[in-house]
Order: structure tokens, then sequence, then C-alpha cells
């Protein structure tokens, strides 16, 4: 008695045998890529006909022949109509299959293209997203799972993680700023493209397409040479991005709690619902005096960010002189500490930062935000200090931060 399989996957391709008969190919779950016949599946009466399309996915129950599968019985689970029945889309829809089925192999472990399958799939019946931009994702993180992707992530030169600015064809990875020289190819790369290729090689399926959010509070409170890029402005994002925005810190209004949302019309209706239960609205008053300061002139924010830039470097070199280490924020009012070295010493030993930062307040003088809260991972080296202050406060805060160097010595 022949071999019976049952398997769960995706009909890449389907092609006409004989006169009655098809040949399919699947990429399944439990056996990769394989072949299948389905005898008398272009009979009209054959319970096969409808099944075995492209793009179908469902249970597919087999018998094991010498060199193929005969198909005698599918269970369909979808069979994308949406994009069957829009003739731009099942074109990409082709190609992806097309790729799908150029790297699977029978007995290759094909879960991860399936999962990209059908999420692309489903991406290319969804309206808001540009059907060419699907597939430069989907071609990307096909040859992701494959092992074929570019690194996105090392210095081909020097193998450093940092400062990664320039790409190459010969190569096939990136170069950082130090040896980007010795590339004829090279490519220039702005930090958020970067960004979005190690975003689309890296990112759990489920997400791959959907909507962005981003927080662009600190928009107005970034230091040469770097530079905000907004997402919403990228090409093709517009559409996929929701942008959350704040008064509070451009316009020094913290107290008075006022942001907002920018986002494709469908998106921000739903918001709005949601903003309409919660808080009903923000007190009417300030949203009219906000209005002043969106319409300040450019010198305002050119102003705004000369401000900060020279807190920062009054602060960081305050902290330099005294001897604690810090990270350099290419944005934002805030500077991380590292306090590692005060943890090891024996009267801290076993701290959290957290207590660390109480102690600080009560011996030091000067309140520090614990670094765990804005870590997932296990983070506990690291105290928040911000400079949005007057210079004599930030003196004073100098003064008081040197009693905690001394303990060093
Ligand atoms: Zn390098």
């Amino acid at each position: 008695m022949a071999d019976i399989v049952q398997v769960t996957g995706f009909i890449l391709s389907s092609m006409p045998v004989g006169e009655y008969d098809r040949r399919i190919v699947i990429l399944s779950k439990e056996l990769g890529k394989i072949s299948a016949f389905a005898k008398g599946a272009r009979r009209p009466n054959s319970h096969l006909i409808g099944v075995t399309r492209p793009f179908i996915f469902g249970t597919f129950e087999c018998y094991r022949g010498r060199d193929s599968y005969t198909i005698f019985k599918a269970e369909v689970k979808n069979y994308f109509e949406e994009l069957v029945s829009d003739l731009d889309s099942v074109w990409y829809g082709y190609y992806f299959a097309e790729i799908a089925e150029y790297y699977g192999k029978e007995n290759l472990d094909a879960v991860q293209m399936l999962n990209l399958l059908y999420v692309s799939f489903k991406a290319l019946t969804n309206k808001s997203i540009p059907n060419e931009l699907i597939r430069f994702i989907y071609e990307l993180r096909m040859i992701s799972v494959n092992g074929e992707c570019p690194d996105f992530f090392t210095c081909r030169g020097c193998g450093s993680h940092d400062k990664l600015d320039t790409y190459s064809y010969t190569y096939n990875g990136m170069f950082c700023s130090d040896c980007h020289s010795k590339v004829k190819d090279g490519i220039k790369l702005q930090p958020s493209t970067l960004y979005t290729l190690q975003y689309i090689v890296t990112a759990a399926l489920n997400k791959l397409y959907t909507f962005v959010v981003t927080d662009e509070v600190y928009e107005h409170m970034v230091y040469a040479p770097n530079r905000h890029v907004c997402m919403a402005s990228l090409p093709g994002m517009y559409e996929h991005t929701i942008t959350c925005n704040s008064l509070s810190k451009t316009y020094s209004i913290t107290g008075w709690r006022l942001g907002y949302l920018i986002g494709p019309e469908e998106v921000i209706e739903g918001a709005k619902k949601v903003h309409d239960f919660l808080t009903v609205g923000a007190a009417a008053p300030l949203q009219e005096a906000a209005v002043t300061g969106l319409n300040f002139p450019e010198s305002y924010y050119e102003e705004l960010l000369a401000l900060y830039t020279k807190k920062r470097a009054y602060f960081l070199k305050g902290l330099d002189e005294i001897g604690l280490k810090h990270n350099v924020p290419q944005g934002t009012y805030f500077v991380m500490i590292d306090i590692q070295e005060f943890l090891d010493l024996p009267q801290f030993q076993g701290w959290t930062d957290l207590e660390f930062c109480e102690w600080m307040i009560k011996n030091i003088g000067v309140a520090a935000v614990p670094g765990s809260s804005f870590f997932r991972e296990e983070v506990n080296h690291l105290i928040r200090l911000h400079f949005a202050r007057e210079e004599k406060t930030i003196d004073e805060a100098l003064k008081r931060l040197k009693k905690l160097q001394e303990l060093l010595k």
C-alpha cells in the first residue's frame, strides 16, 4: 500500500499535464518544496479543480510515489481571492511564488519562507501599502532567509559596528566612515536607509508590513552632524507611519501635556475615537495658546538648538573635568552616566541603579533617573541626568557630583 503524507503549505505553481491532469509545486512546512501530481484535476467534475491553483494555502493529502507525490485531497485554509482578483497584485504574487520555488528544496526547512510568503501575500491585498514597496521588502527578506543577504551590521574593512555609512556591491556589505575610502563602488547610505535595511532583515515576520509608530518629540534637539529624519517623509512610508509628537520639549511647556499625531486619515479617524474616550480633549485655552508657538519662524528652532548645543557642551565638559564616564547624546537633553565603578565599591556591592539614585539624592543632592527603566535588557550600570537648566544650576550640580567622584579616590 502506498505511503500517505499530509502537508501544509502554499501551492507555488500549477501546470497542466496531459489531457486532464495537473502537476503542482507545493512549498510545505513538513517536506519543503515538493512536486505533486493532481490526477483528473482539469475534469469539470473533479473535486481537485478549484484547489490546485497557485496561491492556495491549505492542507494537502498525498500518496508518496517513487519520484513524485500524487495529491488526492485538499483542505483550503486561504484562497487569497483578493489577490487573485487584482491583476496588478497577481503578477507580484506569481513573482513572489517563483522566487520561493527557486529557493525551495525538498526536505529543506521552509517554515520561514512559508511565513514570509503568507504575510507578503496578505500585504499585497492591503491597498494602503504600495506593491513595489512590498516587492523590495520581500526580495530582501527572502535572500536574507536563504543566507544570501549583505551584512548590514558590520564594517567589511575593520569589523566595526559603528559609523556604517557606505554600501558596496563588490564586498556585499557595509563600510564604516574610516574604511569607506577603500571601496570603489561605494554607495553612501543615509542612517535611516541603513536602519530600514537592518529592520527588514531582522524584524519579526508578522511585523514586516505593519505600521510604524514613531516618537519624534525631540526632532528639534538633534545635534550636528546628526540630523532628524521624519520616518513618514521617506519614500512610501507616509501611508504606514503614525508620527507622535509633542509641544512639550520644542516649546518648553512640558506641564501643558499637549501633543499630536500625524498619519493617514483612516488611522487618525480611529485614534480620534480612542482619544475621545480617554481624555475627551486637551484644554482648549492651552490649544489656542499653542497656535502662537506653531507659528514661530524658523529662527526660533535654530536658536533652540543652539541653546541646547551650548548647554550640552557645557555640561559634558564639566562631567569630563570631574571624570565621570558618560555618553555623548546625539539628541535630547539627557546624558547617561556609567556608574559601574561605583557599584564595584564595597559600600555599594549588590545595589541596584534605583538604590544608587536614592542614595545620590540623599547624599550628593543630585537626582538621577535609574537607567534600568529604559531598557528591556538587564541593565543596571547607567543613570540618566539632564541639562535643561540654567548655567548656575548646572554649576551647582557639577559641584555636588564632584563629591561622588571623590569616592573613587
Ligand atoms: Zn571600518
